[in-house]
């Protein structure tokens, strides 16, 4: 499942192929990816340009223009699209076709954006703008959000991560605690930071939480620089590979020597997601870890 260093990708390789150019028409293949449905969302966002790309969390946002002409109600629109399992989106070279199409946004100048998605759980939604009560912050997934690693002080985050006896790892995963974290950069992160993953987040002190925070951000720094990881199906918007995978210390490296101590990699079940760490360099903490 693509996470925030994907995602951030993804943004950074489709922006130079459709910022500027107008949504011109919005062809629907499958129904059920547009939300609510394709003919409200292709209503909202068809005549608009693509002024910005972002992204928010796990969701890749296009902030579209107000149409010009009229549309006296709206402001501008945002589409986000949400890529879950297998969802992609591919700027479609002249004439090529791409597998499990769903949505294709034909823009002003031929460039064709598809949303493709295998195990279709991906959706996409567009939101306008400066109309109350219909805003993307109205949207619960959205609101619910936590903040950005990536824009949180070492202190927000020592406060965030909670007391109780929460396992780490599933705050890190906790899409209302922080965003855009899933299993790879929890696993690499827990990993460089000596933390089990199954620890309690009250026997985690300052300094655990200090280690853990810059652990978290090198590695998403360091994945965003890498284009993100490639294992099965994440690919960036023109069809590329990230190489991050590449740099893995523990995810998916069961019953692989450890890279720091050489004991054997092993995996346990936290919240519910496979967890994979070194049963040596993350040991199982006798009281409070510093
Ligand atoms: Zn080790």
């Amino acid at each position: 499942m693509p996470e925030l260093p994907e995602v951030e990708t993804i943004a950074r390789t489709l922006a130079p192929d459709v910022l500027g150019r107008d949504i011109a028409r919005v062809e629907v293949f499958d129904p059920a990816a547009p939300q609510p449905n394709g003919a409200t969302l292709a209503a909202l966002v068809t005549g608009r340009r693509v002024e910005r790309v972002g992204r928010r969390a796990k969701l890749l946002l296009l902030f579209l223009s107000s149409r010009p002409g009229g549309d006296v109600d709206y402001g501008g629109a945002v589409l986000a699209a949400h890529l879950r399992m297998t969802g992609r989106l591919i700027i479609l070279l002249p004439g090529a076709t791409t597998a499990n199409t769903r949505v294709v946004f034909h823009l002003s100048d031929a460039t064709r954006l598809a949303f493709a998605d295998v195990r279709r759980f991906g959706t996409l939604h567009a939101f306008p703008v400066g109309v109350p009560g219909r805003g993307i912050e109205t949207w619960p997934f959205y609101a619910n959000l936590g903040p950005e690693p990536l824009e949180m002080t070492a202190r927000e985050f020592r406060a965030r991560l909670g007391g109780g006896r929460t396992r780490v790892k599933a705050r890190l995963l906790d899409q209302s605690v922080i965003a855009g974290v899933g299993n790879i950069y929890a696993d690499e992160s827990l990993f460089r930071a000596g933390i089990r993953p199954d620890t309690p987040v009250d026997a985690i002190g300052p300094s655990g939480r200090d280690k853990l925070f810059t652990a978290l951000v090198d590695v998403l720094r360091l994945a965003i620089a890498e284009n993100g990881s490639s294992i099965r199906d994440y690919r960036d918007a023109h069809g590329d590979a990230g190489a991050f995978q590449n740099h893995f210390r523990a995810y998916g490296r069961e019953g692989e020597a450890c890279l720091v101590c050489g004991a054997a990699m092993r995996t346990m079940r936290v919240a519910g997601r496979t967890s994979t760490f070194c049963p040596n360099c993350q040991p199982v903490p006798d009281g409070k870890t510093r």
